[in-house]
């Protein structure tokens, strides 16, 4: 799919397939010239791929994990998750020559300007947006950088080799510290502060396993690292988290006819509730990863009724607002209305 009005998705084809460690594979993407634009991307942004497996079409976000400033190509990198459909599916499918759907690049963990120095938290696949942000400031400034990466063995650390190359290539400049559950045990409160030393005055990017950030967001706080100075790319979606599904559903509401995957359903969208949330507690699987507003999986297209989107974090752009889009994390039915997700 090539034209916005038909859809955000993109299709685009696999260039290169590399084995990173036994459950982990980068997948090289070509981006025709006539994309490029629309593909240009910002260290610490991610993809959104939409696969179908089992007859389900499913929609995933994964991280560029090559960088604006020093790569040709747009890779990504794929762990697989303990039963994850996409992440499986990835990792047994995907080889050269595959066409994947795509959507142009979105999010907000970003390398923020400034001369402070750079710490990053990498744990596991969050490495992926981490060695993105590492090079491309490499390439662009003289800042300090310190990556403290974790991982369950040695085995298991992605991108070893071309982390190992860049600090190799930047001794002043660029320092790592390994983690590796096997023989250190898991990062801990103390050796946050420890690693932080006295660079609290840094710019903090963080990434990995809930767990993991949590310790890592604790005992930043713990020595007064302002909220501002600290980025959090987080893989999983708050309502994962949460458990927001077992919400009931709210008084009132308008009724909504929702298409999706060639199937037709009619259900009730409480007052304030998100169209996102109504569908998904009425056991429908739409498309969705942030529910902030900023990496568009959810987005689809307002056919008929009212519905008002409260906010839009740079999911959607403005063409596609004009052409009936919304992001459905963010929308409210104000009188019932169609809705219909990408084909
Ligand atoms: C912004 C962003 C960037 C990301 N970047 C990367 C990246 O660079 N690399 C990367 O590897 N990942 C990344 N992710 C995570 C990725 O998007 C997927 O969430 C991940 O690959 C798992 O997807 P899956 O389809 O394999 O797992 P799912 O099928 O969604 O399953 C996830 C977990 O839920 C369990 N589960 C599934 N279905 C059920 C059910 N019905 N009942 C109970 N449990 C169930 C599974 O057992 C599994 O443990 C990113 C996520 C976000 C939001």
């Amino acid at each position: 799919m090539t034209d916005e009005s038909q859809g955000p998705y993109f299709q685009l084809r696999v260039s290169q397939v590399i084995e990173e460690t036994a459950d982990a594979k980068s997948i090289v993407l070509d981006v025709p010239k006539e994309h490029a634009e629309r593909f240009a991307y910002s260290a610490g942004q991610f993809l959104t791929f939409r696969i179908e497996v089992d007859g389900h079409r499913l929609v995933r976000c994964y991280s560029l994990a090559s960088s604006p400033a020093t790569d040709d190509a747009h890779k990504i990198a794929v762990k697989r998750v303990d039963d994850g459909r996409m992440s499986n599916w990835m990792n047994d499918h995907v080889v050269v020559g595959s066409e994947l759907e795509i959507m142009p690049p979105a999010g907000h963990f970003c390398l923020r300007e400034s001369d402070a120095p750079i710490i990053l938290f990498g744990g596991g696949s969050g490495i992926t947006p981490i060695i993105s942000i590492i090079k491309t400031a490499l390439a662009k400034t003289s800042r300090p950088i310190k990556l403290i990466y974790a991982n369950r063995d040695e085995g298991s650390i992605i991108f070893k080799n071309e982390l190992e190359a860049l600090r190799s290539s930047n001794l002043d400049q660029f320092e790592i510290v390994h983690r590796l559950d096997d023989l250190h045990g898991f990062v801990d409160e103390a050796r946050v502060i420890q690693e932080v030393g006295p660079n609290k005055d840094a710019d903090f990017y963080i990434c990995g396993p809930g767990p993991f950030m949590d310790v890592v967001e604790k005992g930043l706080g713990g020595i007064g690292v302002e909220e501002n100075q600290i980025f959090i790319e987080r893989f999983e979606s708050s309502s994962e988290v949460s458990g927001v599904l077992d919400a009931p559903a709210l008084e009132g509401g308008q009724s909504v006819t929702i298409k999706l995957d060639g199937t037709v359903t009619t259900i009730v969208v409480g007052e304030a509730e998100t169209i996102l949330a109504a569908a998904r507690r009425e056991g429908l699987e739409p498309p969705f990863a942030c529910e902030e507003a900023y990496c568009g999986c959810c987005m689809a297209k307002v056919t008929s009724g009212e519905v008002e989107m409260q906010l839009n974090d740079g999911g959607i752009d403005q063409r596609q607002i004009d052409d009936g889009w919304v992001l459905t994390c963010q929308s409210i039915v104000k009188k019932s209305a169609t809705i219909e997700y990408p084909d």
